[in-house]
């Protein structure tokens, strides 16, 4: 099937916004095999529109456009493409309905041009828009198939999500199957500097994803056997992993709270941490896992100077001479929560999560963890970039892969 994209908008012309939506319909279309062989730009007039639209129809199985659906006089290309296809327009009750609902929740005054957005071609059927008011349309005729999409990106690419993409798949009658791996310990960019060569590959695709602390690769393959397209994933998966397999923690929705409380639970190894910059951050992460009382035992945020030395028996003349932000700190704060709770394990996070608190041989997002085992303590200290709550997440990531790493005998 042979794609186009026709982005309507006068805005777009006048190089006021960047077609963001073009790109990515182009981008979502390519990861389900489908061709996008032209995209077009054309400002909001009906004789220009016409002309585009009819051109497409010549060569194209698929068209999509996006924007002009709107109440405004400007907003033409339901009229324009209903004109083309020789179809009236008539009103759909259920987008009506949507639209009527809409503006009684926002508490506006719906006026008679949001009627108009209720209009679609006869025969066609309206998609529905969970963001705003102008519904979607789809029309089939002729073997041609067209979408008509909002013009806002969000509401542009909801809809696509929930009703282009799955009908195109399933048209397609082809099979497109993911798996996502969870990194850990690398950074984007390292990680596709490992793997460039293989970010070229068009089936399987790869796509890096960030977020938050961590980073994800989604492996996308497609085909018309299931067991090929699951072969396909598989090799490329055995590919990865070779070359930085050790920063892969899970797969899918996993979390590397769950990956952790899982192996935790299954050595039967009991865990006691004490915080400091993270506030209680590691502790609330691991009781998001389902059965982690077995083995979690206490979590103290021992956030003043006071309180580590009270809770955790930190001695006053380590955080005299080394501060509290220090491997002496952070050693002995692990050594101190484990003793105290009687937990096999010990883990301790100290750092400086900013804006303020910084020295010259201290910076913001400089962080120490620790890990007191029945063997020794382990402490190693990191400097992370980004906001406050940032420094947090990423310092209590960071510590639970500590764990995991001692967990399963990773260096
Ligand atoms: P509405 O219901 O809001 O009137 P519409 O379907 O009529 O939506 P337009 O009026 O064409 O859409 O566009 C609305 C806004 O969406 C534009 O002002 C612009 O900010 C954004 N937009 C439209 N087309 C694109 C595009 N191709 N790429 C990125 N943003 C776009």
């Amino acid at each position: 099937m042979n794609a186009e994209i026709i982005s309507i908008g006068t805005e777009l012309l006048l190089g006021q916004i960047l077609n963001t939506n073009a790109q990515y319909l182009s981008k979502s279309l390519a990861s389900i095999g489908i061709n996008v062989y032209y995209r077009t730009e054309v400002g909001d007039n009906q004789k220009r529109l016409k002309s585009v639209f009819e051109t497409a129809l010549k060569r194209s199985d698929l068209i999509i456009t996006t924007g002009g659906l709107g109440p405004t006089e400007d907003d033409l290309t339901k009229e324009t493409i209903a004109d083309v296809l020789g179809l009236e327009l008539e009103e759909d009750f259920e987008a009506l309905q949507s639209i009527k609902n809409y503006f009684e929740k926002i508490k506006v005054k719906m006026t008679n041009n949001n009627k108009k957005q209720a209009l679609i071609p006869k025969g066609s059927i309206a998609l529905p828009n969970r963001q705003g008011t102008a519904p979607g349309v789809l029309i089939e005729k002729n073997n041609k198939t067209v979408f008509m999409l909002p013009g806002p990106p969000n509401e542009m690419m909801a809809m696509y999500k929930e009703h282009v993409e799955p009908y195109l798949i399933k048209r397609g009658q082809g099979i497109i199957k993911s798996k996502v791996l969870k990194f850990i310990g690398i950074g984007e960019s390292s990680l596709e500097e490992k793997i460039k060569d293989l970010l070229r590959s068009d089936n399987p695709t790869l796509a890096p994803l960030a977020g938050r602390g961590e980073v994800s690769l989604r492996i996308t393959a497609k085909g018309t056997e299931a067991k090929k397209v699951e072969e396909k994933i598989s090799n490329m998966e055995k590919l990865i992993r070779a070359r930085v397999g050790k920063y892969v923690y899970g797969v899918d929705d996993e979390t590397l709270e769950e990956c952790v409380g899982k192996i935790l639970v299954d050595k039967n190894q009991t865990i006691s941490i004490a915080e400091s910059c993270t506030g209680g951050l590691i502790a609330d992460k691991l009781t998001n896992v389902p059965g982690i009382s077995k083995v979690f035992d206490r979590c103290i945020v021992t956030y003043s100077n006071k309180s580590k030395i009270e809770e955790l028996g930190v001695p006053p003349e380590i955080l005299n001479s080394f501060g509290a932000v220090s491997k002496e700190t952070a050693t002995a704060m692990a050594e101190g929560i484990r003793k105290v709770s009687g937990s096999k394990l010990g883990l301790a996070v100290t750092g400086i999560a900013g804006p303020s608190g910084a020295t010259p041989d201290k910076p913001v997002g400089l962080v120490y963890v620790a890990l007191s085992t029945p063997e020794n303590t382990i402490c190693k200290n990191y400097v992370f970039n980004g906001r406050r709550e940032i420094i947090k997440n990423r310092a209590a990531l960071t510590a639970l892969n500590m764990l995991r790493k001692y967990l399963i005998n990773l260096p």
